[in-house]
């Protein structure tokens, strides 16, 4: 089968491999779709600090069951799946507690271990998750983004009701503010500098939207969510800039979770944490019911997820991708690869 390697940074090399055997307790997955995210961006560049070449990517996907194991059960050949893409130890203290999220000795599918950018992939039964059969393949391949939204929200001790500030309208950022709202959230707002995510963000039903490069977001937040402003604030971006502002323009006594990965360490005021009594919570990827829940907010069409979808390439045309992704700057969303 053929399978697509990223050798070194910016060179991504096809080649011919076997095709994998399954155990008992695996499942083989005919790869077709791939979401390209903005960790494999990173990574292609050579920028991410958790991901060494050479890798095989792809942790955001979606396929068909192709063969499965002796004693795996509820999965029938042909079935519509995507994966949950994190190896974990099960044997250190978070995994013990329940939190394997983030376990101590975590590797992720496409990060630290051998992704779908291949025409199949073996996986352990237990992260397999079945796609309802209405559901396209790029909608399966956003699940992964979508359970990232579901977790950052959970961190927060509610949502029904509340205020949120979104700051960031890349993919994480937007799909934040929807899962928000379809949580019932009472007012979203979201920001950013780019007008044309903030665009999008409006066609996927987000009403406030502020560009930060233009308006004051103390002013707008007023405006829009009255003197209390945000009960909750969601950091997407991962840039001092950003928690900077969640930290200013907080209320007292509100929640900020940071979603976005940083790479530079910036420099905040934590003074104002003490102050305003702030909550300032992080969150890391998604555990089982975060899929779930995702899989029944885009079933359920309580999220809008066709503005995001920017392009789809075909699997030789990997590379050409990425060229798009380099040339288009924050113009592009979600970018797929098909096979
Ligand atoms: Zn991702
Ligand atoms: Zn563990």
């Amino acid at each position: 089968m053929k399978q697509a390697i990223l050798e070194r940074p910016k060179k991504i090399i096809f080649r011919e491999v076997e095709k994998p055997v399954i155990s008992n307790r695996e499942v083989l997955i005919k790869v077709k779709r791939i979401g390209i995210c903005g960790s494999d961006i990173k990574a292609y560049y050579g920028k991410h600090p958790y991901i060494k070449c050479p890798i095989v990517q792809g942790h955001e996907f979606s396929g068909v069951v192709a063969a499965k194991g002796r004693k795996v059960k509820g999965l029938k050949t042909g079935d519509k799946v995507t994966v949950r893409p994190q190896l974990v130890c099960g044997r250190c203290y978070l995994c013990k507690r329940g939190d394997y999220n983030i376990c101590q000795n975590l590797k992720v599918i496409g990060c630290q271990a051998e992704g779908a950018a291949q025409e199949y992939l073996k996986v352990d039964m237990n992260l397999v998750v079945k796609l309802p059969k209405k559901m396209s393949f790029e909608e399966g391949a956003m699940v992964e983004p979508v359970a990232v939204a579901v977790h950052a929200l959970g961190q927060a001790s509610r949502i029904k009701g509340r205020q949120v500030l979104v700051l960031g309208a890349g993919t994480i950022g937007n799909l934040t503010a929807q899962v928000a709202r379809a949580l019932g959230a009472r007012a979203v707002m979201i920001t950013d500098l780019s007008s044309l995510r903030l665009k999008i963000a409006r066609e996927c039903g987000v009403v406030h939207t502020v560009n930060v490069a233009r308006a004051s977001l103390p002013e707008q937040l007023e405006k829009a969510f009255g003197p209390n402003r945000a009960d909750l604030i969601l950091e997407c971006v991962g840039e001092g800039k950003t928690i900077n502002q969640a930290i200013e323009v907080a209320r007292k006594g509100s929640e900020i979770v940071v979603v976005g990965v940083f790479d530079e360490k910036p420099r905040t005021d934590v003074g104002l944490i003490q102050d305003k009594e702030l909550k300032l919570l992080g969150s890391l990827m998604y555990k089982a019911e975060d899929y779930r829940t995702a899989i029944r907010l885009i079933n359920a069409r309580k999220i809008r997820l066709k503005p995001l979808m920017s392009r789809t390439f075909r699997f030789e045309d990997y590379p050409k991708a990425y060229r798009f992704l380099e040339k288009s700057g924050d113009r592009v969303m979600k970018v797929f690869i098909k096979f």
